[in-house]
């Protein structure tokens, strides 16, 4: 019975690996949590967005970033089977979500640019001008 509870397996199809690490509440193993980390951080990094604008809500947003960088610290001080390459993503991903997490809490220029656009002085001055 306990047995069953301990035994975690990787919530990705056909891997078989021991889920050790949880993420939005599914177990995966560290290969998998791994990728997983490098595609969420990737498409919620502001910088890479293409229109300077996050879909998403800031909250939420903020709160991936913050699991993730919870658990890739978990993984990294608990599994012992971890090999060099996996132990440099692990400290790679909690940078960047390091990182993510000070970029998402300021206000990019992105939102900051739009939000100024209808109060910009020359463009008011434009639209005076025609009318
Ligand atoms: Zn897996």
């Amino acid at each position: 019975m306990s047995k069953m509870l301990e035994e975690k397996i990787c919530a990705v199809d056909f891997c078989e690996g021991a889920g050790v690490a949880e993420l939005a509440q599914q177990n995966f193993c560290v290969k998998h949590f791994i990728e997983l980390c490098y595609e969420n951080l990737q498409r919620i990094d502001p910088r890479g967005q293409q229109l300077g604008r996050i879909p998403l809500d800031m909250a939420s947003l903020r709160g991936f970033v913050e699991e993730c960088s919870r658990r890739a610290l978990d993984v990294a001080l608990r599994c012992e089977s971890l090999d060099n390459l996996q132990r440099g993503r692990l400290l790679d991903i909690l940078l960047w979500a390091g990182e993510l997490f000070l970029l998402l809490r300021a206000p990019n220029r992105g939102f900051a640019d739009s939000v100024l656009h209808e109060h910009d002085p020359l463009l008011a001055r434009l639209a005076a001008r025609h009318f």
